[in-house]
């Protein structure tokens, strides 16, 4: 990421569009507006230098989730926050499992919307200051100047936020990691949300780097506490 911060906003309310707009900008973000999944699409395949785009979930065309779908279908490493109206367990789930790296409820202040926005940046251009470009595990291996997976040879598709979950894995082989260390390592030290979202990104990861997803042997639970890199 470099200095030109481009922001997809999909939100067709205009006066919440207008609202996450003006607040992008005042904080250096450069908004590109849409009011339908389909306008989204289009000028994210028109603007291929947008870093981030925050999705509203109830659209009148085709819903966020969707979206969020075709836009990992593409092979987008983008970042994506889905503004959930509904506060359902259910709906932030589903957003996660398609591919979001955060979700933020409505009503949101502006401070927390700007908060996980910068976070979600933090995240996306974090440096590897490591000297050490690749780490192998089992049949893994992470390419940390590509910031890339491979298993088995085959490259294994991952979005940033999964990237840097599976990094910090891979560089702590065996060791017990909390829910808490895991939120602080890969969202940030000051991220407002909660931690039920590391579970999510687990269970996505999981889904992608498992033989058998629902018996995971690299990505352990210890339960109570946290997760584990091999058992
Ligand atoms: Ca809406």
């Amino acid at each position: 990421m470099d200095d030109i911060k481009k922001i997809l906003v999909l939100e067709d309310e205009a006066g919440i569009r207008s609202f996450v707009v003006i607040n992008l900008r005042r904080s250096g973000y450069e908004p590109i507006e849409a009011a339908t999944g389909e306008e989204a699409l289009r000028l994210l395949a028109e603007n291929d230098d947008i870093g981030v785009a925050l999705l509203d979930v109830m659209l009148p065309d085709i819903d966020g989730f969707e979206v969020c779908r075709r836009i990992r279908a593409s092979g987008s490493r983008m970042g994506i926050i889905m503004l959930t109206a509904l506060s359902q367990e259910m709906d932030k789930v589903t957003g996660l499992m398609t591919g979001a790296d955060d979700y933020v409820t409505k009503p949101f202040s502006p401070s927390e919307l700007i908060a996980r926005v910068d976070a979600l940046y933090r995240r996306l251009g974090a440096a590897d200051d490591s000297s050490d470009d690749e780490i192998e595990s089992g049949p893994f291996v992470l390419n940390k100047r590509n910031r890339t997976l491979d298993k088995n040879g085959e490259r294994v598709k991952l979005t940033q936020t999964e990237y840097s979950l599976i990094k910090l894995f891979m560089e702590n082989p065996g060791r017990a990691l909390s829910r808490e260390d895991i939120l602080e390592n890969v969202w940030g030290a000051d991220y407002n949300g909660e931690l039920k979202i590391v579970d999510v990104n687990i269970r996505r990861l999981r889904m992608k780097v498992e033989d058998t997803p629902t018996v995971p042997v690299y990505i352990t639970t210890i339960w109570g506490y946290g997760y584990k890199w091999g058992s």
